[in-house]
Formats: C-alpha cells, structure tokens, sequence
C-alpha cells in the first residue's frame, strides 16, 4: 500500500544486478529487481515507500497506457507490426519451422512442436530479420535524402532505447521499431541521421529534424505512449 493505493509489483530475483531497481511497463506491471543477497521483504517494502512519489506516477502512466493496448499475444490474439495488429496462428509443421506472413494480417508460425516458448523465439528471430531488411531500406533512402552517410549500422535488442549514433559514425536501431508504424520507424531514422550533422538535442539539431520530419512531434509522442508495449 502506497497512501490508499494497492500497487500489485513483481519481485525479479537477480544475481547480476547489485542494487535494487524498479521499472514499469504495460505489460509487466511492477518489477523490482532485487540482489540475491538482499531478498528480505522488509528492504524491498522500505525502497518502494522511499520512490512512492515516482511509483504513483508510474501507476497512473500506466493506468492510462494500459487502456489503450490491445491484450497481446499470448496473453491475447496479435502482434504488432508495421503500426498493424497481427493475428498469431500457431501450426504444427513437419518440415522445419519458420514464421511467415499471410493475408489478412497474419502471423503464421509453424513449429515441429508448437509452444509459447519455442514460438517467441521463432518470432523474435522473424523480427529480427525483418528489422534489419526494413530499416536498411529506408536508411539508404533518408540517408540520402539527408546527404549524410554512416559507418556500420546494427539493429538490436535494446529494451529502452530506439536509436543511437556515436560520434564516429556507427548507427544502432532497436528491432522493436518495425513493430510500430512506418512513419514512427522513419522518424528514428531521421532523428540519428541528424545526430552525423549535430550530435546533441540542441535547438538547430530538431530543425534538421523538422525539415526531414514534419510529423516528429507525433511519431515521438507515439513512442512515449505506445513504445512501451512493442515487447514480444
Ligand atoms: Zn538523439
């Protein structure tokens, strides 16, 4: 209990991490991820009162974003991708497995033994690919586009971050994106791109933006509200 509010929260035992740390998400809710060292109820329930500002804020995030996502698979029918929900069908398949896409806005993953498990992996490798083909197609495009080149570019698992650019060139994209509309993807693309000409968020660095970009504003409001719900 937090004031009159019962916040439902996930204990993550961790023997990598050294101190305790919350997050939240629409999908996991709660999770404290605590050192194997230091499970003992009563320290978890002293750091969750000393960020109860920060976790009732959190609640009410979460209470709004919450609402507005569809149930997920497996705990619901689809998947997210390119901005459209995909229904998840689950085959048994003789010959090897693999994932494909099918009309009408479907997910088809085929498995020698069909399971939860087996099948998040199979997707995830699927989104993988599917990332990296859809985000060096339109980074050839934008980069043109823009004038600016690149040195390597990488498409990863990144639970928090969308993009980055080092200062010698290297682009990262997180596989998440082709989950999202292509105009929220395009955004990110554009937003690292601008990052080869200024490497800060400085006023001149968002008209590079804007000029590439009109819509930023709302790809990037998509993304505080929705990004958080393109998990598999
Ligand atoms: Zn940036």
């Amino acid at each position: 209990m937090l004031g009159s509010q019962a916040i439902a929260y996930a204990i993550r035992p961790s023997a990598r991490s050294r101190h305790l740390r919350i997050w939240a998400s629409p999908e996991a809710g709660f999770v404290v991820t605590v050192p194997l060292w230091r499970q003992d109820t009563a320290s978890v329930e002293r750091f969750l009162r000393r960020h109860q500002r920060w976790i009732l804020r959190q609640a009410q995030w979460l209470a709004r974003v919450s609402a507005r996502i569809p149930k997920r698979w497996p705990y619901g029918p689809t998947l997210p991708y390119r901005g459209e929900e995909h229904a998840v069908v689950l085959e048994r398949s003789e010959r090897g497995a693999a994932v494909r896409r099918v009309p009408e806005r479907t997910l088809l993953v085929r498995l020698e033994r069909p399971g939860i498990e087996a099948a998040r992996r199979l997707l995830k490798r699927w989104y993988l690919g599917e990332a990296g083909s859809r985000l060096t197609e339109r980074l050839a495009v934008l980069g043109e586009a823009a004038g600016v080149g690149w040195r390597r570019v990488s498409v990863r698992d990144q639970l928090r971050r969308w993009g980055s650019c080092s200062a010698t060139g290297c682009l990262s994209f997180n596989y998440r994106l082709v989950m999202a509309p292509p105009e929220v993807m395009d955004y990110v693309i554009v937003h690292e791109l601008a990052h080869r000409r200024v490497l800060n968020h400085s006023e001149r660095f968002w008209e590079i933006v804007a000029a590439r970009c009109p819509g930023y504003r709302e790809a990037r409001d998509w993304l505080r509200s929705y990004g958080p719900s393109l998990v598999l």
